[in-house]
Order: C-alpha cells, then sequence, then structure tokens
C-alpha cells in the first residue's frame, strides 16, 4: 500500500483543554487513486493531512499511531527527512491560491524555484519545467504567461498555477485541501478533470479533502467520511454515495443540491452543529444530532463508542443493523 495511516491521534494542548482533533483514525491510499475525505469543518480532515506532511508544531501537538508513506515512517522522522519528501514526493495544494502564492514572485519564478529546490538544475532548466507545467496544467500562452505575477491570473488560473506547482516535481502523492471551494462551478468541474487527467497521466495518489460530497462524486475512488476527528463511513465512491449507511452520511447527502436533484427530496442542512473537540459526546459522537437513536437504542449509542466495521470494504460506525440502515436511508425508494 502507498499510504498507509494506522490509529492516528492527533491532541493540541490548549488553554481551555486538549482538543481531540483526530481519533484513532485509518485508512489507505493505493497509487494512481483518489481518496475523498469528507466532513464539516472541525471533523479533524484538514488536521490529518497536516500530520501527514509532518507540519504540526511538534510542541504544542501530540501525536501518535503511524503513518507510513512507500513503506517509510513518518511519524517521528527527522525534519530534514520531512523538508525532503514535501514539495517532492508529497505536494499539496490549498484552497486560496492567492494567499498561497507571493504576490512579488512571478507565478513561473515560483514554480521554478520548488524545482530547483529539490532537483538542483540550472535556473533556465528549472524556468522551462515551469513553462512545461504551465502548459500540462492548461495556461494559454505558457511562455508569455510564466512572467506574470499571481494577480495577472484569473482565480481558476491560479489553482491551475498551484496545482502546477504542487507537480513539479512528480510528487506521488498530492493532497488537496478545497481546491475548488473557492471557485465558480463550471472552473470547479474544470479543476477537477485537470486533476483526474494529470492523475491518469502520472498515476499519483491524492487525498482531496472537502466538506462537499458533490465533489467527491465524480473524482474520488473511495471516501472516507469524517466526523469530530473519526472515520464514521468508509467505502468505495459508488457504495458510499449510492448505498449509504451512516445517519450522517445521509445528512450530508440531503444537503448537496448537486446529489440530491434526481431525488425528490427537499434540501436539508444536518441537523445541530458540531460538537467540541474538547468535550466530545460520550458514545457515539454523533448522537445528539442523530434522528435515528431510537431505532438502536438511545443507552447504547449514548454509552458506548460504535466502531468502524467491517475492517475492510464498505463500513461504518453505527449501532443500526444493516437492515434498518437499507430500510432508513431517506430517499432509498428514489433509486
Ligand atoms: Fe445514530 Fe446511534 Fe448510529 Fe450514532 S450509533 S449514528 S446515534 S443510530
Amino acid at each position: 500500500m502507498f499510504l498507509e495511516v494506522n490509529d492516528l491521534t492527533v491532541d493540541f494542548h490548549t488553554e481551555d483543554g486538549v482538543v481531540h482533533a483526530v481519533d484513532g483514525l485509518s485508512f489507505e491510499v493505493e497509487r494512481g487513486t483518489t481518496l475523498g475525505i469528507v466532513g464539516e469543518s472541525g471533523s479533524g480532515k484538514s488536521v490529518t493531512n497536516l500530520a501527514i506532511l509532518g507540519l504540526h508544531n511538534r510542541e504544542t501537538a501530540q501525536i501518535s499511531g503511524s503513518i507510513r508513506h512507500d513503506g517509510q515512517e513518518l511519524l517521528g522522522a527527522p525534519r530534514t527527512t520531512m523538508e525532503r519528501l514535501r514539495g517532492n514526493q508529497i505536494a499539496m495544494i490549498f484552497q486560496d491560491p492567492l494567499t498561497s502564492l507571493s504576490p512579488y514572485h512571478t507565478v513561473g519564478a515560483q514554480i521554478a524555484e520548488v524545482y530547483r529546490k529539490h532537483k538542483g538544475v540550472s535556473k533556465s532548466t528549472a524556468r522551462d519545467r515551469a513553462i512545461e507545467m504551465l502548459d500540462r496544467v492548461g495556461i494559454p500562452q505558457p511562455k508569455i504567461r510564466v512572467d506574470d505575477y499571481p494577480h495577472q491570473f484569473s482565480g481558476g488560473m491560479r489553482q491551475r498555477a498551484m496545482i502546477a506547482m504542487a507537480l513539479v516535481c512528480d510528487p506521488g502523492l498530492l493532497i488537496a485541501d478545497e481546491p475548488t471551494t473557492a471557485l465558480d462551478v463550471t472552473v470547479q468541474a474544470q479543476i477537477l478533470d485537470l486533476l483526474r487527467d494529470l492523475q491518469e497521466q502520472t498515476g499519483t495518489a491524492i487525498i482531496l479533502i472537502t466538506h462537499d460530497l458533490g465533489v467527491v462524486a465524480n473524482t474520488a475512488h473511495n471516501v472516507l467520511v469524517m466526523y469530530a476527528g473519526r472515520a464514521v463511513e468508509r467505502g468505495t465512491m459508488r457504495e458510499v454515495l449510492r448505498e449509504p449507511r451512516h445517519p450522517y452520511t445521509w445528512g450530508l447527502l440531503a444537503s448537496m443540491p448537486s446529489l440530491r436533484r434526481t431525488v425528490d427530496l427537499p434540501l436539508e442542512p444536518v441537523r445541530g452543529t458540531p460538537p467540541s473537540l474538547i468535550n466530545v459526546p460520550p458514545g457515539c459522537p454523533f448522537h445528539p444530532r442523530c434522528d435515528y437513536m431510537h431505532l438502536a437504542g438511545p443507552e447504547l449509542c449514548k454509552g458506548e463508542r460504535p466502531e468502524l466495521s467491517p475492517h475492510r470494504g464498505h463500513g461504518d460506525a453505527c449501532y443500526l443493523s444493516l437492515k434498518q440502515k437499507t430500510d432508513s436511508r431517506p430517499g432509498k425508494e428514489g433509486k
């Protein structure tokens, strides 16, 4: 397996108490595949990926478990090892390219700099590579636009430039954190298509972090749904979108206009708000927001934490029986 995360826990010690940002999370990503990690803000998606990149402050974050990348353990790896891996073998793109790109340097110079730093090539070789990458991500007239500053690019072009910068060293793993949230729907679709095309060409593994199940619908091979720092459902994209089992996943699906339009159901946000990660509810952390607890038994739901099962394949962390899940799933009659 190319990336294996096992029993990952990330705690932050704050003045108000210990924030349990990620709690016993496990998942795998194979080369050439995309894992969509989905959940609301504060579900632990981004914290998980910053742990993979080794970007947490080691003095305030307490991290345990295992993150194995291409056979190498990353947790506890020396800073120099992580610096060598970041940008070279593991790259990341963020939601807002304007804050990630320096306004004082040309787009081409910033892409070339990453290549020079990791590959030790000459300035002119790095510049040629920057032009090649801008061309690959669909920037028109790349030989001219290479000398533009970020403010001279549109939002969609800036995100393409960020992708060019992330992929310039041919990393095996790309982490894309809400890469299309700041873009309009048409440009969003173009960027997702671009990521998929580049993946087909290069075999890069992608972790796509999003709050929007609609984004993973056409992009991800596998999906992990996170809630309160834990995985509550995992499966192939088809399994999770067509036969969702966890009430939280049902709630996410019901709140997505793009995914509900074929099913005659009103749009509904998930009731309530995500829990404080300092005081995560006991038992099933979703129980204060769950409309199905009466079926599984409130004592059980409030008393004991459900584990993700089965261990492999389509699994979820909920006490409802498979029949209850199948019978209760909203909109199943619309399929
Ligand atoms: Fe709802 Fe209980 Fe399932 Fe949690 S375990 S999602 S509270 S039914």
